[in-house]
């Protein structure tokens, strides 16, 4: 930071920029106060906070909207004022009536001595027009407000032709409190904007850039905002807001890749070979690659063989084949000399995938022992619920180097485990890998391994431009050949004869010697949230996005019709259908968060080797699990359970060649179009990608971003992810440019600063999540 050493007669104007500046200066301690408590302290809060709306003049509220215990504004037309003597008690009363041309809304003051209310009389003149502002009561069948707030449109004009003009401008309606009504914010702003000159606020949108997408300055922009003469002053200023809040945000991450980029990591190049363990993997690989895997595969062989770090993001459809390719990765790592480490979401899925690689290397995968082939490496299982003495031996083939792939969870990366040379990290079904894991990753000692991330929720572009755009994106597309399709009915819950068939129809699949899940909502009934226990072990999969976190897509609250039914719980269900003609001779098992470890997994290998026919289970199955023989999944109370969610869970069956069924048991009534609305888009498609679009057209921006978005810090104020996704990609281009011309941004210090109290916010909001 610069050090100031001149101090001039005005110190304090000199020192502090003129945005962070204290309000209590700039207005005074006692009109400052209440604006504090809105959280607006400096100059730089009170400008940001922008108006929601403008009201247009002229365009009166609709009075009959108003509902009693509302705090509202209203925008009205005086009809009458009249002065009252109360006989009942001392003082006075002011009777005015306010219309907005067809219904009358009633407004009462009331004083002890006249004086006060004639003042309000004079004021309240019939035929002006006023903005009300206070909480609506209802007074023998009328409307009213007693002792509003309010100010009269026009009246602190000088003359006439002022007052018109006044009166025609756009009237900015801001976040207000009952304590801070609007026109007070608008008053505050106009003292602050009148001390404020151009060379106080400095842009931090280059020159070049501005002028390319003919945006206004920052100062300008502030008064256009605040100060719109017309409609089209606060359009353009707010276009110049959300820009330079996309723009802050991309030089912010592409900053961050260009510093990452400069990082030094170990090349693990391709070794070439027949006896290298990733040909030999090759070649005994029971099908083709696809496309999409082989052109991946490219990709990150090339960045691992790089002495910079890999910082990649895969992104597949649920089967798309990950697995294999992060398998790839790991093995050219391997035989370049160096470890990989795979970090799954849960202990089911690491304890999953460890088995399924540990099949798929075959002798590969049992280095110095019995039955393992000459060259072969070791992989390794470390998870919690181990034994100690498993633990123990785990720990000590990671530390001496003997393990080339050591599978867990986000434990991997605690200090307490120590690898030889970890040359890659992969991480599995989570699209934030964030900040923190990151240095984490960086401070596991030695240089800096690559990182593969990779996630089954497909991400829009610009959203993942914003979200995690210091990452590089690969995506697999097409699914394997051969896969049979999954067949995705809805049935009603109501219809006894449908359910009836729905439990015939697993057991003639069982019959054929396949698998079914039916998948809860509950484990006990009457709990009243999904089962997240295992599903999230960190900020595992999907917080900013809602999908596939459990809960997160679980719309309770706002599904109409959905509140006073009994839902499905895994407890309960499984022993109706123990119960039940059709499963006689089945065996049934249960799977939820709430059980040991040990015992989930021991329930998901009977499952997997054929011994449980069917599994009745909550969402803690959402991900990554894979059982090629599963063909039919039931998921009760559908309606429940998100768009990606059901995606996910249906992700489970087709994974083989075997035909799936996928039932959506829900009882759809015509009010809850929403659901339906969700169900029919996956009765018809298993396009991730289209039900990533339909998903996003239901639900709202807020939700999409979550906590990335809404919550962050003060830079995202305007910008929409979604709406705005011209602007972003521009931004991004630009911001690309203007770093690629100047990496230090030495000739940028406006930006450079925006960007640091950015990535500060990001940091905070990210320490403060975990
Ligand atoms: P996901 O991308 O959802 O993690 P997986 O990696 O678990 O998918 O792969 C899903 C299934 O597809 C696995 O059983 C895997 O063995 C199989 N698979 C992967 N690649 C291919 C391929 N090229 N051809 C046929 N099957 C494949
Ligand atoms: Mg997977």
């Amino acid at each position: 930071m610069k050090e100031q050493v001149v101090v001039p007669a005005d110190f304090e104007a000199a020192t502090i920029p003129f945005l962070e500046r204290p309000l209590s200066k700039l207005l005074g301690t006692r009109t400052a106060a209440p604006l504090a408590k809105m959280g607006l302290e400096t100059a730089g809060d009170l400008l940001r906070h922008y108006p929601r709306r403008y009201a247009e003049p002229g365009t009166l509220t609709d009075i009959s909207e108003l509902k009693p215990g509302e705090h509202v504004t209203v925008m009205a037309k005086i009809s009458s004022a009249t002065i009252r003597h109360m006989r009942s008690r001392a003082g006075a009363m002011l009777n005015a009536r306010v219309s907005d041309g067809v219904h009358d809304l009633s407004l009462t003051f009331f004083a002890k001595r006249q004086g006060v209310l004639r003042m309000h009389e004079d004021k309240l003149r019939p035929g002006r027009v006023g903005l009300f502002t206070g909480t609506v009561s209802d007074y023998r069948g009328e409307r009213q407000l007693a002792h509003p707030d309010y100010v009269i449109v026009g009246l602190d004009a000088d003359d006439e032709d002022q007052a018109i003009a006044e009166a025609a401008k756009p009237i900015p309606m801001y976040p207000a409190t009952a304590a801070v009504p609007t026109w007070r914010i608008e008053r505050c702003v106009a003292t602050v904007l009148g001390q404020m000159h151009e060379a106080d606020v400095p842009d931090p949108l280059p020159d070049s850039v501005r002028a390319a997408h003919r945006l206004d300055t920052l100062f300008e922009s502030f008064r256009r905002i605040h100060q719109p003469d017309n409609d089209d002053d606060w359009r353009r200023a707010r276009r110049r807001f959300r820009f330079e809040e996309a723009f802050i945000v991309q030089a912010a991450l592409v900053r961050r890749k260009a510093a990452h980029a400069s990082l030094e990591a170990t090349a693990r190049p391709l070794v070439a070979g027949p006896k290298t363990l990733l040909s030999r993997f090759d070649q005994q690989l029971p099908f083709a690659l696809t496309r999409g895997q082989i052109q991946v595969g490219h990709e990150i062989s090339s960045d691992i063989g790089s002495a910079h770090p890999m910082q990649r993001l895969l992104q597949g459809d649920v089967g798309s084949g990950k697995t294999i390719v992060a398998l790839r990765a790991m093995l050219q790592v391997v035989d370049a000399g160096g470890q990989a480490a795979l970090l799954a979401p849960t202990e089911v899925l690491a304890a999953q995938h460890a088995r399924s690689i540990e099949s798929m290397l075959g002798e590969l995968a049992f280095g110095g022992m019995l039955g393992g082939a000459e060259g072969a490496t070791r992989v390794v299982l470390l998870t919690g619920s181990m034994t100690t003495a498993q633990k123990r031996k785990a720990l000590l083939d990671a530390a001496s180097g003997a393990a080339g792939i050591v599978i867990g969870t986000h434990a991997l990366l605690s200090d307490n485990v120590q690898f030889a040379d970890l040359g890659l990290v992969v991480v599995d079904e989570q699209h934030r890998f964030g900040v923190k894991q990151r240095d984490a990753l960086r401070a596991k000692g030695g240089t800096v391994p690559h990182l593969l991330v990779m996630t089954a929720t497909p991400i829009p572009r610009t959203v993942a431009m914003t979200v995690f755009g210091d990452l590089e994106v690969s995506t697999l597309k097409e699914i394997p050949a051969g896969r049979a399709p999954v067949a995705t009915h809805i049935v009603p819950a109501q219809n006894a004869a449908w359910m009836a068939r729905t439990w015939q129809r697993a057991r003639e699949e069982i019959d054929k010697g396949r698998r079914v899940y039916v998948v809860c909502s509950r484990i006990s009934p009457g709990d009243d949230s999904s089962d997240g226990a295992e599903t999230i072990s960190d900020d595992a999969y999907g917080e900013n996005f809602g999908q596939g976190t459990p809960g997160a897509l679980f719309e309770d609250a706002t599904a109409p019709g959905a509140e006073n039914r009994e839902l499905a719980s895994v407890e309960v269900l499984s022993e109706q259908l123990r119960s039940l003609d059709a499963f006689r001779g089945i065996n049934i098992s249960v799977l939820h968060g709430r059980m040991a470890p040990a015992d989930k997994e021991a329930t998901m290998a009977s499952f997997s080797a054929g011994h449980t026919d069917l599994l009745v289970s909550t969402t803690v199955i959402e991900v990554g699990i894979d059982v090629p023989t599963a063909s039919v999944m039931i998921i009760m109370d559908a309606d429940r359970f998100g768009i990606s969610q059901l995606h996910q869970l249906r992700g489970r069956i087709g994974r083989g060649n075997l035909p799936g069924v996928c039932l959506l048991v829900a009882p759809l009534s015509d009010d809850n179009t929403d659901a339906r609305v969700r169900l029919e888009a996956l009765a018809r498609t298993t396009d991730g990608f289209e039900l990533a679009a339909t998903d996003l057209e239901l639900r709202h921006e807020g939700d999409v971003l979550g906590a990335a978005q809404s919550g962050r810090g003060s830079t995202l104020r305007l910008l929409r992810v979604m709406k705005d996704a011209d602007l972003i990609a521009m931004a991004r281009e630009d911001a690309e440019r203007i770093i690629e011309e100047d990496p230090t941004l030495a000739s940028h210090e406006r930006l450079l600063v925006a960007i640091n109290s950015y990535l500060d916010e990001d940091t905070q909001e990210f320490l403060e999540r975990s």
